[in-house]
């Protein structure tokens, strides 16, 4: 399971029965997951958990249908608004808990719903460009918001849920309208510079009228004087807006410089459209935007890797898109006077093609003579270098190749569990030592991320990837659903992939491991995830199957299956690596 899903709470308590007779269960009843006062907005629950396979465990006073041969459960139940009892019982044995449905309902009375002014931050925009206003009140009200001189009238639109990304894990990513129009919206283009102080809402209902001000204040920014942001990370985090819930782009190169455009709490926004933390970059005024021409392009080789150098005036932010057949990058406020480009005979590129995008980007497109294995990115004071990776050389079986293998979670960290509660990182361990093994006697070098139960951060496996640059890097884990999913009906074997680079390979292991070991198949899947994300080799996040089915994680747990697939998935690296030589 990765460690983003809302599952958390999947990881610590275990309720066994209260009392156990002698000589009644060989294994006492436990549920494992949810944990007792669990909340959540799912409409349904599932109970993971044992017990003796002899014995009948009713929920409710309700039989639980499907129970595998060693006892193992995990039965779904639809959860009402509010507290929802449980109680579990087998023979003597009771466990109880209780589960809460929480909903959100539309604020009621003359009352704005708590924190659904904006801005709810302090926002800056330029002069001219549109600023939107909202509030979610009762359906049916009359809502505005003064700034200033100014008065917007607010129209009430038909809220539209889109449910979390975790959804298309359990195919309910379907946008779900949200009964009455509570959800208020308005926009204004505001003129000159200067600071508008933050909005006073005001609310008409069945004669009554209320007003609130929001959290936020805007700001129209100054035309000039420029705020310069020069990255300070060692690879800025770049996104499509102003929080961690939006997507990210290509990471930006210690050193980037771009104006600020924008500001929303901590975050900017850079003249390139990206946004970005303030903690990631310095700041600084400047009476000229940076900009910079091109002219000459030139690669050379390396050991492992193709330098190509693109000299720049100033460093300019960058974005890289990658097919499976080409790379493009993309220079922001380049504007090209460019001639020549040399590119030496190269193991990986098959030419390079470029155009000038109007009216100030340059493009690039990297063709693969083959396939791509990684690439970096830096700049070396204004010249950008993109280090393209080639492609490992063979000895026999696996000989020069370095496999990275990462056991997900570790230490405080327990993962997924099963239904008698096995941790999902003590599995990912066995079977990465396993894995670990076969791949060695091939003649591959092994680097793991951890060796033993201990914790280590994300940010420590992706930067032992970036420094140990492996062949291949593979995140093994064993996968979970969120609440509202069907855990009994649920199985298989799932990849999960970033950059293109990856798709190949996590496709390919995963038609091998469900042919070959005749396992389900729970998919490939785009996920951007911390192991996923590195670009320095192709590299693959595998769940290889489901803890919390109570079938499946018979398999998971038996150690001939775990050998059997720890040489099946060695099996199918070296194919995959030696056909793509
Ligand atoms: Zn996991």
């Amino acid at each position: 399971m990765t460690v983003r899903q809302p599952l958390i709470g999947l990881v610590a308590v275990t309720l066994t029965a209260t009392a156990v007779l002698p000589g009644q269960a060989e294994t006492p009843l436990r549920v494992v997951y949810p944990p007792d006062d669990h909340q959540t907005t799912a409409e349904q629950i599932f109970l993971i958990g044992t017990g003796d396979a002899t014995q009948p465990v009713l929920v409710n006073g309700e039989p639980i249908e499907f129970r595998s041969a060693t006892g193992h459960f995990a039965p779904s139940y639809p959860l009402e608004v509010g507290e929802n009892p449980f109680v579990l019982t087998q023979g003597e044995e009771t466990v109880t808990l209780t589960v809460t449905r929480l909903a959100q309902s539309p604020p009621e009375g003359t009352t704005f719903l708590e924190g659904s002014l904006l801005p709810t931050v302090d926002i800056a925009r330029q002069p001219g460009e549109l600023v939107c206003l909202g509030a979610i009140a009762p359906p049916n009200a009359q809502v505005s918001a003064s700034l200033r001189s100014e008065s917007i009238a607010l129209t009430p639109q038909i809220p539209v849920d889109l449910p979390p990304n975790s959804a298309v894990l359990t195919g309910q990513n379907t946008p779900q309208p949200q009964g009455a129009p509570t959800a208020y919206e308005g926009c204004f283009v505001p003129e000159g510079p200067g600071n508008l102080g933050a909005p006073t809402y005001s609310l008409s209902l069945n004669g009554q009228t209320t007003s609130q001000q929001a959290a936020g204040k805007v700001e129209i920014l100054a035309p000039t004087p420029f705020e310069i942001a020069q990255v300070t990370a060692n690879s800025g985090t770049a996104r499509t807006g102003p929080s961690t819930n939006y997507s990210r782009l290509t990471p930006l190169p210690r050193g980037t410089r771009a104006a600020i455009t924008g500001r929303e709490g901590d975050w900017l926004r850079l003249d390139y459209g990206a946004w970005i933390r303030a903690s990631e970059v310095e700041t600084f005024s400047s009476a000229a935007p940076p900009t910079s021409i091109i002219r000459s392009v030139s690669s050379r080789q390396i050991p492992g890797w193709t330098e190509v150098r693109f000299p720049l005036q100033t460093a300019v932010p960058i974005s890289l898109e990658q097919t499976a057949d080409t790379l493009t990058l993309t220079l922001y406020n380049t504007t090209p006077q460019t001639d020549t480009i040399y590119v030496d005979n190269d193991p990986v590129v098959e030419r390079l093609d470029w155009q000038p995008i109007l009216p100030d980007q340059a493009e690039y497109t990297f063709r693969w003579r083959d396939r791509p294995w990684g690439y970096q990115t830096r700049y070396e004071g204004t010249t950008l270098v993109l280090s393209l990776r080639h492609p490992p050389e063979l000895g026999r079986a696996l000989e020069g190749t370095t496999i990275l293998l990462d056991p997900g979670h570790g230490g405080e960290e327990l993962g997924a569990r099963g239904p008698d509660g096995t941790p999902e990182k003590a599995v990912n361990l066995r079977v990465s030592e396993l894995l670990r093994q076969e791949l060695e006697s091939r003649g591959a070098t092994v680097v793991m991320t951890r060796t033993e139960d201990v914790d280590v951060s994300l940010g420590a496996r992706m930067d032992q990837i970036a420094q140990v640059e492996p062949t291949v890097a593979l995140s093994i884990h064993y996968n979970a659903l969120p609440d509202s999913g069907d855990a009994i009906n649920t199985a298989g074997v799932g990849m999960f992939w970033y950059h293109a680079q990856a798709h190949d390979l996590a496709a390919f292991l995963h038609d091998y491991l469900v042919e070959t070991l005749d396992r389900p198949s729970y998919g490939v899947f785009w996920n951007n995830l911390a192991l996923t994300r590195p670009n320095t080799a192709p590299s693959v996040l595998l769940e290889l199957g489901f803890m919390i089915n109570p079938t499946e994680f018979e398999w998971i747990t038996d150690p001939a299956s775990q050998r059997q697939l720890a040489t099946t998935l060695a099996d199918g690296l070296e194919l995959w690596i030696r056909q793509h030589n």
